[in-house]
């Protein structure tokens, strides 16, 4: 699954917000790039490549680096979802 190369891509059809909360602290994360209403800042969004969609494991960065980007559900390493600049795919 190529979760780090949500970028650009519309695989499912839909366009514009695609909206999760932070699994630990419930914090809205936009995975779109865009800021998220009432957030003054863009968040990183890291996710568990397995349990994202079973458990909806998305992370914003603070939490993801306590975690130490692992995820709490199975222990696999986070990956960012979000679409800021990473240095590799
Ligand atoms: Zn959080
Ligand atoms: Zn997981």
């Amino acid at each position: 699954m190529t979760i780090g190369l949500l970028k650009g891509v519309n695989a499912s059809g839909h366009v514009g917000w695609i909206t999760v909360r932070c699994a630990i602290c419930g914090t809205r994360l936009s995975l779109t790039g865009q800021k998220p209403r009432g957030s003054r800042k863009y968040e990183a969004v890291y996710a568990c490549p397995k349990c994202a969609k079973k458990y909806n494991a998305y992370f914003c960065a603070a939490d993801a680096r306590r975690l130490k980007y692992r995820c709490p559900y199975c222990g696999s390493k986070l990956v960012l979802v979000s679409p800021l600049p990473v240095p590799e795919r």
